[in-house]
């Protein structure tokens, strides 16, 4: 199965369906962050924006940062605990 893309006209190449586009460094701890980080797109780029720190844009990947909450886990039921506990 191919991959889903958007095409602005019949010019252009195709592109990733919005809901496709991979978000840089995925191992950055933003993206498991409360803050929340927002995502700037320009034509070549994603920038994640910081809303707690001065700068801003933090260099990336963020692997500790003093600011970090997590976001909300999704509770799980207790039956799913394959423990059995
Ligand atoms: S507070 Fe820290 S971890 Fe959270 S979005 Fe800002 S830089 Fe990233």
């Amino acid at each position: 199965m191919s991959p889903e893309v958007e095409k602005e006209d019949g010019d252009s190449p195709p592109r990733p369906a919005k809901h496709e586009v991979l978000l840089p460094f995925p191992g950055s701890l933003c993206h498991r962050c409360a803050a929340p980080p927002s995502y700037v797109a320009t034509r070549t780029s994603i920038y994640i924006r910081c809303p707690l720190l001065p700068n801003k844009y933090p260099p990336q990947p963020v692997v500790t940062c003093r600011l970090f909450r997590p976001k909300e886990a999704v509770p799980q039921h207790p039956r799913a605990d394959p423990s059995g506990a």
